[in-house]
């Protein structure tokens, strides 16, 4: 047997070998996998051990006037995840995100879409509250980055909506009037992203809702097309 084939033998088998590891979970022998995800973050098995981290986090100076962290909340393989700012009073008294008047209007506009709440993700940029309800600061949004950043690494979703200024700051480091951004899908490391207002603006601009429904709209085909038989 030539050197040439050999070499092609073995790489063949070392290959087989690596992808059968890999179909086991392990990650870290394969020369082909990435040591990282989709996102360029470590590629974690589960959200429990990172809530768990934020749950103890002090990184930034949110913690000191936080009740509770308010990590996210629905299904760990949802196809759909949703991206606000920051946690308000209701949430964190609760621990969970968009529980308020804000948050009872996402969740209609999800049912509107065709989807249960449970069904999707629901996360924010920062994980515990701005006091008063503040906008969280950039250095805020960059200490928390990271919890999101693995949130969306481990769901994959296929879609991620960025709802209002501070998430697309957070996700995607853009400073442009929504208007610009809203209405079709922008790309986030081979994950679709749409930006569309907060649902907090819609409380108090009632007539954005229909440029919102038109963006769900667009999201909500996007995943039918794409659901699996
Ligand atoms: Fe940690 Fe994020 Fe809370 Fe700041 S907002 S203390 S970074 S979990």
């Amino acid at each position: 047997m030539s050197d040439a084939l050999h070499r092609e033998r073995l790489r063949a088998q070392l290959a087989g070998h690596l992808e059968r590891l890999e179909r086991e979970g392990v990650w870290g022998l394969s020369v082909a996998a990435p040591a990282a995800g989709p996102i360029g973050v470590p590629r974690e098995e589960s959200l429990g051990p990172v809530e768990a981290e934020a749950l103890g986090c002090v990184a930034c100076r949110l913690h000191e006037t936080r009740t509770k962290v308010v990590f996210g909340v629905g299904s760990p393989e949802a196809r759909l995840m949703f991206i606000g700012e920051g946690p308000g009073r209701d949430e964190d008294l609760q621990g969970e995100p968009f529980v308020g008047r804000a948050g009872k209007l996402l969740t209609r506009i999800i049912e509107a879409m065709g989807f249960a709440r449970e069904e999707v993700y629901i996360a924010n940029a920062v994980k515990c509250r701005p006091p008063k309800n503040r906008d969280p600061a950039a250095d805020e949004i960059g200490a928390c980055r990271h919890f999101l950043m693995r949130q969306v690494a481990i769901i994959k979703p296929e879609i991620v909506v960025l709802l209002g200024n501070s998430a697309v700051r957070a996700v995607l480091d853009r400073e442009q009037p929504m208007s610009r951004m809203r209405g079709r899908f922008l790309d986030w490391n081979g994950v679709r992203v749409m930006c569309t207002y907060h649902p907090a603006y819609l409380l108090r601009n009632p007539s954005a809702k229909k440029m919102v429904w038109e963006d769900m709209k667009i999201v909500r085909d996007a995943l039918a097309a794409a659901a699996p038989e």
